[in-house]
């Protein structure tokens, strides 16, 4: 029998819920184009998408996902032969590096690994090296979505400097946007690729670019006309910052989420209400790894990101139990996105971006509980009320 005849609830790390609010304001006659409310509306879209980032730098809009923006911000700053040092700590940082390889760029990708952190020393020692500046760029991720490491980016910034090296620093926080503290200016990040579909709570189907000064001053010819930042940062017309028809309904959905972080509830309620809901996922999986196999791929908790969470278990009872999560209670997990090195059998995700509340986290953890339960996966007892605990103790 199933059991799931309720409101489906999905904890997977993008796309995230999508509040009912955004669904209704994209609910709606198509606007017009060229002039009047959607233009006012974009123009104020993008004044708040910089406020959330933490810059006062340029920001294009792409109608695309995630891999869009990989795309877009390699093909403005780097020409074919240019080299690049890609920091990876999942398989993220490998897919950026990927998209520049085939960009004709000459990635280089220090691997540090799927449950460990980028450690900046290891990066500072690598520009050392680069006594002739050939480095044009350190990219990497704020969250890698499939490790749940969070790397410390300021602290990146530091040993770049401190290596007396002028590349430029590019972070993807796609899945950390809206989930945990980001400041791009103040941080010396010069760029920063995000989608619309994790933290921002909006369908996929736009992404986002910002770059600073630095930036600016160091882009090449972009060959691609689509990609081109010229006319998006600088439009003459409407069309221009699209390269075409505006994402008309998404730019509704994003005005509805940004009014929801920004005037509702306000940006740090938003990052604290993140990280609660990270550290009760976190004290449930510790407690239900008191026995048998469970457990945190990240063990170091200053490292562990605020929007997903990734966690091993025995061989295959991961995927038992996304598949007993979903089939009989209506709840879907992430599934293991990982290294080709891991077992994605054994590894799943909880995703705990955007839109939710404590029912919604304490739910997802009881029924993965009632999981464990009725797959007789041996673990320790007590994990929803440690959970219930760090809710308690938060407000
Ligand atoms: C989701 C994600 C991507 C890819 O985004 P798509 O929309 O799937 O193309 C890239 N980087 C990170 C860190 C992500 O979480």
């Amino acid at each position: 029998m199933s059991l799931a005849y309720g409101r489906d609830l999905f904890v997977t790390p993008g796309p995230s819920v999508i509040p009912d609010r955004v669904l209704r304001s994209m609910h709606r006659a198509a606007p017009n184009i060229y002039e009047g409310e959607l233009v006012d509306l974009t123009t104020s879209v993008i004044a708040d998408l910089k406020r959330v980032v933490g810059t006062e730098g340029h920001a294009a809009i792409y109608i695309g996902n995630g891999h869009s923006v990989w795309e877009a911000s390699i093909a403005n700053l780097f020409a074919p032969g240019d080299r690049i040092l890609v920091l990876a700590t999942g398989p993220f940082g490998h897919g950026w590096a990927e998209t520049a390889r085939r960009l004709g760029v000459n990635a280089e990708v220090t691997d540090f690994g799927f449950q460990s952190e980028v450690v900046p020393d290891v990066v500072g020692r690598r520009l050392a090296e680069d006594s002739e500046h050939r480095i044009r760029a350190v990219l990497t991720v704020q969250t890698d979505t499939g490790s749940s490491v969070r790397n410390d980016i300021p602290a990146l910034r530091r040993a770049i400097d401190e290596a007396g090296h002028p590349a430029l620093l590019g972070v993807d926080a796609i899945a950390s946007l809206g989930c945990e503290p980001l400041a791009m200016d103040a941080w010396g990040v010069d760029l920063v690729v995000a989608a619309c579909q994790k933290g921002l709570m909006t369908p996929p189907g736009v992404a986002f670019t910002f770059h600073g000064a630095r930036a600016e001053e160091r882009r090449v010819e972009c060959p691609s006309p689509y990609w081109d930042w010229t006319p998006r940062i600088a439009p003459r017309a409407f069309y221009q910052l699209f390269c075409g028809t505006a994402p008309t309904h998404h730019l509704y959905g994003l005005r509805a989420a940004l009014d929801m972080m920004l005037v509702d509830e306000g940006l740090g309620n938003v990052w604290t209400r993140h990280e609660v809901f990270a550290k009760a996922i976190w004290a449930a999986v510790e407690t239900w790894g008191k026995e048998g196999e469970l457990r945190l791929n990240i063990s170091e908790s200053g490292v562990r990101s605020h929007a997903v969470t990734t966690i091993r278990t025995g061989p295959g009872d991961a995927t038992r139990l996304r598949n007993w999560c979903d089939s009989i209670a209506g709840l879907t997990l992430g599934v293991g996105l990982t290294t080709p090195d891991q077992d994605r059998n054994s590894i799943f995700r909880i995703g705990h971006m955007g839109h939710l509340n404590p029912p919604m986290v304490l739910g997802a953890l009881a029924t993965i509980d009632s999981g464990l339960t009725a797959l007789g996966v041996a673990k320790g007892e007590g994990a929803l009320e440690a959970a219930a605990g760090v809710i308690a103790a938060a407000v």
